[in-house]
């Protein structure tokens, strides 16, 4: 064991060396020991963004958190060292978050896939403890079989545990349940320091509290305990037309103050025939709804709402009944709704619908300039017009998603930043401009940068007049971020001298730069 423990910290010392050296002496895949760091990837340097490619000086498949551990101790105690380290979980981040410039990656998805269930009695809670690395999809799929499922999801589910948790993890579920982050009862995390520390609300409570939303800068998740329910074999799922923003965000507003009836809802931008369309692939209703879009200079857009109602069939609920009670209380345009009963699987799934749907034309891996936003309810016609003033409905390629959410379901102790709440508004809404930009259909380099650029005049406009906040932020200054969190900032900056006080972790975030070496970082 001595000898393995020396052989590792040889070839870290090596790499250490290598990065420091301004000749940067080693170039060839070299003998990493036990700890297995291998040369980069090309996947360690991308991410769904398409947007920024870092390359690491070396990748870590770790095989357990000892691992991830023995590297961190290592560099932590290395006052040579400059290298940084991200934990990479499925890389579906947009600006490079999961990669290190010249550090290390972590590929979380290399730890043993272990998921174990703990199914309580009548009146107990279940849950299961499940490796940091471990897909939401993968998850679903063994719960379902014991009659379980996680509360609270993501609308796509081929993301990890440890990547939505250092987010938040929000879905149409969320008024109800509360963000993903909401719905663990203990993580296992190995933080900067190298230290494995099981912490839950009860325990270490204040590293529990800062990893979670903690965009990677205090830890690593290598295990997470989630809370799940009885799972509902069928959802009946419905999507409602509007033509009046008002009269659309009040009946989401009416959805989500009915918890006990509704158990998602979201809504999206109508657009042009492509949104329309390309939103609908998995649902499989006969949706007879033909806008007129109106022209290039007089656009009409339209508004969605999804809600969603789960089908117990033991429980021997009349579904069709609650839809009946609940839509007779909405005001969508005339015979404008529509609905369908799928399994709850699909209904989870159906953005891999999507994905399938977009991979067959090639318009999956292109860019992805997206933008999310935290919106107070006051401001939310507001940030409508911004947005049209900074979108051009007739050639807009993606989707643009609305949908409430309400504050008291958010544990203000995590690192996740809200807007500051200055009225009594519980709801607030988010938005995603979820935009694809396809270099094949015309949306090269400059195009691109365009759309960056668009991107942040909303953000920082939505930022300074109504209080909004990024969620999955990108800001390419440490400036931006003091800003992004506010008040918040001394606590997240305490709580990162604390748990990483030598700054390894995370640098994909461009959060804290290394003292010593500005360069490192990406924009
Ligand atoms: P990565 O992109 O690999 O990592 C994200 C960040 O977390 C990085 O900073 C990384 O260093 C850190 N990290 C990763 N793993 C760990 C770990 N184990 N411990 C500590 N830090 C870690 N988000 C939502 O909330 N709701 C949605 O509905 C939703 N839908 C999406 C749909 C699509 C098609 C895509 C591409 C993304 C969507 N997202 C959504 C965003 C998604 O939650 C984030 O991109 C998340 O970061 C992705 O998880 P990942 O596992 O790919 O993480």
């Amino acid at each position: 064991m001595e000898v393995a423990m020396l052989c590792t910290r040889v070839s870290l010392l090596i790499l250490i060396l290598s990065l420091c050296s301004p000749y940067k002496f080693i170039q060839s895949p070299m003998d990493f020991g036990p700890l297995n760091l291998l040369p980069t990837t090309t996947t360690a340097s991308s991410d769904f963004g398409r947007i920024l490619f870092h390359s690491p000086a070396a990748v870590l498949k770790p095989q357990s958190s000892r691992d991830i551990s023995l590297l961190l101790s290592f560099l932590s105690g290395s006052s040579l060292s400059k290298v940084t380290v991200a934990a990479r979980g499925a890389g579906h981040s947009i600006h490079g978050q999961a990669q290190a410039l010249d550090g290390i990656v972590v590929e979380m998805s290399s730890l043993p896939a272990e998921i174990e269930f703990y199914k309580g009695g009548e009146g107990e809670i279940s849950y299961a403890d499940v490796s940091g690395g471990v897909m939401w999809i993968d998850l679903l799929e063994l719960s379902l079989k014991l009659g379980l499922a996680p509360r609270s999801w993501t609308d796509y589910l081929y993301l990890t545990v440890g990547g939505t948790l250092s987010n938040a993890g929000i879905s149409g579920q969320t008024f109800k349940h509360g963000p993903q982050i909401s719905n663990v009862l203990q993580l296992e995390v190995v933080t900067g320091r190298g230290e494995i520390v099981t912490c839950s609300p009860s325990k270490d409570a204040d590293l529990f509290n800062a990893v979670l939303g903690g965009l990677g800068q205090f830890g690593i998740i290598t295990r997470a305990r989630i809370l799940l329910q009885e799972a509902p074999q069928k959802v009946k799922w419905v999507r409602a037309f509007y033509d009046d923003f008002s009269i659309f965000t009040k009946d989401q507003e009416l959805l989500v103050s009915m918890p006990d009836l509704v158990d998602y809802v979201e809504g999206f931008i109508v657009l042009n025939e492509q949104s329309l369309h390309s939103s609908s692939i998995a649902f499989p209703a006969n949706v007879d709804f033909n806008p007129d879009f109106g022209t290039k200079n007089s656009p009409n857009i339209y508004y969605c709402i999804e809600f969603a109602v789960h089908d117990y069939q033991h429980k021997n609920t009349n579904v069709e009944q609650v839809v009946e009670v609940i839509s007779r209380q909405m005001s969508h345009m005339v015979s404008q709704l529509y609905s369908v009963e799928v399994s709850y699987f699909d209904f989870l799934n159906r953005v891999r619908m999507e994905e399938m749907s977009l991979r067959s034309i090639g318009l999956w891996e292109v860019h992805h300039p997206w933008l999310n936003m935290f919106v107070p309810k006051a401001g939310i016609n507001d940030f409508r017009d911004l947005l049209m003033d900074n979108v051009s409905p007739d050639s807009f390629e993606g989707l643009i998603l609305i949908y409430p959410l309400l504050r008291d379901k958010w544990d203000t102790n995590t690192s996740v930043v809200l807007p500051d709440s200055g009225s009594t508004d519980r709801v607030m809404y988010v938005v995603g401009i979820l935009r694809s930009a396809n270099p094949e259909g015309g949306c090269s380099h400059h195009c691109l940068q365009e759309l960056l650029r668009r991107h942040r005049r909303i953000a920082d406009t939505a930022g300074v007049h109504l209080g909004a906040k990024q969620y999955l932020a990108h800001h390419p200054t440490p400036s931006g971020w003091h800003q992004h969190f506010g008040r918040r900032w001394e606590r997240f900056a305490e709580r990162k001298n604390r748990f990483d006080p030598l700054r390894i972790l995370g640098p994909g975030q461009g959060i804290f730069p290394r003292r010593d070496d500005n360069a490192a970082f990406g924009s």
